[in-house]
């Protein structure tokens, strides 16, 4: 009898996702609560340097979450109304709006259906029907946890003269093989101006709410901490006046995008197990591959092949495992009954009502339309247990027939 049997409809929910909160990180938590700092201390830039140095990037600038994260992104690039940005229709919709907030316009284009990332050669499409100047940038996203390719986008960007903000939210950790044979670590700032990262519960590292700007352009990042606290220098040398200790300047418009110290003490404590909960995760899916690679009536997700190393490790993140069937809501809902919470990612954004009514409608992406529609992201997160995970399998297959 499979260990499996031994749950039944009673066991705790299994949801695609979850946080993973230890003694340490409460400690962490705690020491900081009874220390001077709520709000901007120490812990922030802590936190940047631990995670700049984690995904091999010069610099970092945490903020009050992901979609703070793109917006601060966009602004520091310069996007208004004038900006056309391509991005993909299969990411959060927040990717898209970054570009909304800054007045732009967003340009989808459409996925490649093997891996459900943008698809490059959709890109060039675009690029290719419109005078030079007429794009100012894309926003990959690392969906799923697989590593796009941004030394592919880079020379197509080159061309063009366009900006890149990879969103790497799905990626901590999570690298492709580039050209050289060289590792490049997703938000390394190699290849993309700015990359973005979020640590909402269901991310690989978690604070409630919180993101993460990085970068290698010294100018960007100095734009990125100006635009974080209001548009506001306390920099002498940045000034164009000083009156004395008190003075600072609001020299252009931002925001309030601070993360609070207490908050980055948590994602300090988290990141120490970062590569552990990687390495969970990338054994969950193997397990998943093994049960699903040759069952009909079940696809895997296909992964792009530069996510592999010469010894077939693989630099997937497995932020989501997904799975495309049939009858996708007959699954959801079956799975449902027996507790578990698969979730179905995304909804493609241009065919959100908000995007209906800039004139995006049904059938103009229909790789995007057609990968929708037999989607879904099983459980996938490191206290997932093997118990867990053979009863998701069970359930999958029972269904599936
Ligand atoms: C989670 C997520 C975001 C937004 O992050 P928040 O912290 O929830 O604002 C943006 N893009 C992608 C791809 C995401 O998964």
């Amino acid at each position: 009898m499979s260990e499996a049997k031994h749950l039944d409809q009673s066991h705790r929910p299994i949801p695609y996702g979850r946080q993973h909160i230890t003694d340490d990180d409460i400690a962490a938590v705690v020491e900081t609560l009874q220390s001077d700092f709520l709000t901007q201390g120490p812990k922030v830039l802590e936190f940047e340097q631990a995670f700049a140095s984690y995904v091999g990037a010069k610099y970092a600038v945490a903020c009050s979450n992901g979609t703070a994260a793109l917006h601060l992104c966009t602004m520091a690039l310069g996007v208004n109304k004038e900006s056309r940005v391509i991005t993909t229709p299969i990411t959060f919709v927040a990717s898209a709006n970054c570009v909304r907030y800054c007045g732009g316009t967003v340009a989808f284009a459409d996925i490649d259906p093997a891996t459900a990332l943008l698809d490059i050669n959709k890109v060039r499409q675009l690029l290719e029907n419109k005078p030079q100047g007429y794009y100012a940038g894309i926003i990959p996203v690392d969906f799923a946890g697989n590593p796009v390719n941004l030394e592919e986008y880079r020379q197509l960007a080159n061309e063009y003269g366009l900006w890149i903000i990879e969103d790497a939210c799905h990626a901590p950790g999570g690298y492709y093989i580039d050209s050289k044979g060289e590792k490049q670590l997703c938000g390394n700032g190699k290849y993309a101006d700015l990359a973005i990262f979020s640590f909402h519960p269901v991310k690989h590292i978690a604070t409630g709410e919180g993101g993460m700007v990085t970068t290698n352009d010294e100018k960007l990042y100095q734009e990125l901490l100006k635009l974080r606290t209001h548009g506001i220098t306390r920099d002498p040398n940045l000034m164009d006046e000083n009156h004395g200790g008190w003075y600072m300047e609001m020299q252009e418009l931002g925001y309030n995008y601070r993360i609070p110290d207490m908050l980055c003490a948590l994602g300090i404590s988290q990141l120490q197990r970062a590569e552990a909960g990687l390495a969970r995760r990338r054994g969950i899916a193997k397990v998943y591959d093994k049960a699903f690679e040759s069952h009909a009536g079940i696809e895997i997700l296909g992964t792009t092949p530069e996510a592999y190393d010469s010894e077939g490790e693989t630099g997937h993140a497995y932020h989501l495992y997904v799975i495309k069937v049939e009858d996708r809501k007959g699954l959801y809902d079956y799975l449902r009954q027996h507790n578990i919470f698969a979730q179905v990612h995304y909804i493609p954004a241009h065919t959100m009502p908000y995007y209906r009514n800039l004139g995006y409608k049904k059938g103009d992406y229909p790789k995007a339309e057609s990968y929708y529609a037999g989607c879904l992201s099983l459980p996938m997160y490191p206290s997932l247990t093997q118990e867990e995970q053979e009863f998701v399998i069970e359930k999958v297959k029972e269904f599936v027939g």
